[in-house]
C-alpha cells in the first residue's frame, strides 16, 4: 500500500462543490488501496482578502498578527474537506500545521520548516483515516502560528512527502502542468512532460507561479518525485524529477515576471565593505535580490542597482532606513515599470549562441535591455514592462516552436 501526499491549491477548493469533488477524488485513491495525506490551501482568493482586511486596519500590520489571520484561511478548508470525506463515509481528520508536527522558525510571514515530527500523522493513517493538513503554516518554538510565505502550501506538501517517505507528491492546481510559457500569452505553449529539479527551481525562482521555489528545493534534496497536474481532469501532468539525459533540449521554457522592482542605491561610497554592508542589510531583512550591477565609479562614488520582488517592497524601506544610519549615499531610485524575461534550460550554458539569439530576438522587437544576469540554467533580461508580451511570444517562437520544427525535420 503506497503512501501519497497530495496538495490541493486554492482554485481546487474554491467553493463547496469543488471541496466535494476533491473529497471524491481523494476517496477514489483510498478505494484503490492508497494511504493519503492531503495538504490544502485556503479557498479561492481567501488569503488575498484576508491580506486586504489587514491592510485596511494597519498600513503594515505586525507580522505575528498577520500570520494569526492568514492561517485561518487554510483552517476553513481543511475542516470542510474533512467533513466532506466523512460525509462520503471515509474517515478523515483535519490537522493544523502545528498539530501535524510542522515546527518552524519564528520568522513570521516567511518562516522556514525546521523539523517535522510525523508521529501523529502516522497514528491517524494507521487508524485508516485520511489526514488533511493545513498548508502554508507551522508552529514556532513559542507555540505561535507561523506562515511559510505566499504559495507555501506547496512547501508543506513536499516537506511532508519527504518526512513521511511518501511514494510521490501530487500538486493539484487549475492547469495541466508546467508549460513552456504562460499559455495566456502564448497560445502555442505546450505542457512539459518531464523537467529536472534544477530547471523547475530556476523557473519558480524566476516567477513561474505553479510551485513555490522552496518546495522544489526540498523535493530535490530529499528525492521526492513531484507531479504537477490539474484537479479538473484526469490528464497526466508534469513530473518534476531527477533527469539524467536532458533529451537535447537547450531551452525548456520562457518565464517572465512583472512583479519586480528595480532598485538603485545612488552614489554609495566606493570603498571595500560597502557592498557587503548593503547586502547584509538585505539578507537580514530577508529581501531576495537578483541582477546586481555596480556602475563604473566616479569620484569615489558608485551606483549599486539590483532587482527585488514587489512583495519585498515593505522590507526594502526598512533596509534603506537601517542603511542610511550606517553609510552616506545620495538616495534610492525605484523603477516599477520593468519586467524580467528569462529563458531556462539545462543546455543554456553549453551553447554560447543562445545568449546571442536571445538578445537578437529582443533587438528585432526593438526592446531595450536594461540589465542582464545569467546562470548555468538561465539568461534573464530586465526590459520595459510594456514589452513583456511581445518578448515572451518572440522568444517562445525562436527557442521552442522553431526548435520543435527543426527537430521534426531532422527526424
Ligand atoms: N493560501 C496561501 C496563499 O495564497 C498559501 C498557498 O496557497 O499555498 O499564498
Ligand atoms: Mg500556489
Amino acid at each position: 500500500m503506497s503512501l501519497i501526499v497530495q496538495k490541493y491549491g486554492g482554485s481546487s477548493v474554491a467553493d463547496l462543490d469543488k471541496v466535494k469533488s476533491v473529497a471524491c477524488r481523494i476517496k477514489s485513491y483510498v478505494d484503490q488501496g492508497h494511504r493519503l495525506v492531503a495538504v490544502v490551501s485556503a479557498m479561492g482568493k481567501t488569503t488575498d482578502r484576508l491580506m486586504e482586511m489587514a491592510r485596511d486596519i494597519h498600513p503594515s500590520p505586525p507580522d505575528r498578527e498577520l500570520d494569526m489571520l492568514l492561517s485561518t484561511g487554510e483552517q476553513v478548508s481543511i475542516a470542510l474537506l474533512s467533513m466532506a470525506l466523512n460525509a462520503l463515509g471515509q474517515e478523515a481528520i483535519a490537522l493544523t500545521g502545528g498539530q501535524a508536527g510542522i515546527h518552524t522558525s519564528n520568522f513570521h510571514t516567511k518562516a522556514k520548516i525546521i523539523t517535522i515530527d510525523p508521529q501523529r500523522i502516522f497514528r491517524h493513517l494507521n487508524e485508516n483515516k485520511v489526514v488533511i493538513v493545513a498548508g502554508f503554516q507551522g508552529m514556532s518554538s513559542d507555540y505561535d502560528i507561523t506562515t511559510l510565505g505566499r504559495g507555501g502550501s506547496d512547501t508543506t506538501a513536499c516537506a511532508l512527502a519527504a518526512a513521511l517517505s511518501a511514494e510521490y507528491c501530487e500538486i493539484f492546481t487549475d492547469v495541466n502542468g508546467v508549460f513552456t510559457a504562460d499559455p495566456r500569452i502564448v497560445p502555442r505553449a505546450r505542457k512539459i512532460n518531464r523537467i529536472s529539479y534544477d530547471e523547475m527551481s530556476e523557473m519558480a525562482n524566476l516567477g513561474a507561479k505553479v510551485l513555490q521555489i522552496r518546495s522544489v528545493d526540498f523535493s530535490q534534496v530529499y528525492g521526492v518525485k513531484v507531479q504537477v497536474r490539474s484537479t479538473f481532469s484526469q490528464e497526466e501532468g508534469t513530473w518534476v524529477e531527477k533527469m539524467r539525459s536532458m533529451e537535447d533540449v537547450k531551452v525548456r521554457a520562457i518565464t517572465h515576471n512583472g512583479n519586480v522592482i528595480k532598485v538603485v542605491f545612488l552614489e554609495v561610497p566606493d570603498r571595500p565593505g560597502i557592498a557587503a554592508l548593503i547586502f547584509k542589510e538585505l539578507a537580514d531583512c530577508s529581501v531576495s535580490v537578483d541582477m546586481i550591477i555596480q556602475s563604473e565609479g566616479r569620484e569615489d562614488k558608485k551606483d549599486v542597482a539590483f532587482v527585488i520582488s514587489r512583495e519585498d517592497d515593505n522590507r526594502l524601506k526598512k533596509v534603506v532606513d537601517n542603511l542610511s544610519r550606517k553609510v552616506q549615499f545620495k538616495g534610492v531610485k525605484l523603477d516599477e515599470a520593468v519586467a524580467k524575461i528569462s529563458i531556462v534550460g539545462a543546455g543554456i550554458a553549453s551553447d554560447p549562441n543562445i545568449a546571442y539569439r536571445m538578445f537578437h530576438v529582443l533587438s528585432e522587437q526593438e526592446i531595450n535591455i536594461d540589465m542582464i544576469s545569467t546562470s548555468n540554467l538561465r539568461i534573464s533580461c530586465l526590459i520595459p514592462n510594456s514589452s513583456i508580451n511581445e518578448a515572451v511570444q518572440a522568444l517562445h517562437k525562436e527557442f521552442i516552436e522553431d526548435e520543435e520544427v527543426s527537430i521534426h525535420e531532422e527526424l
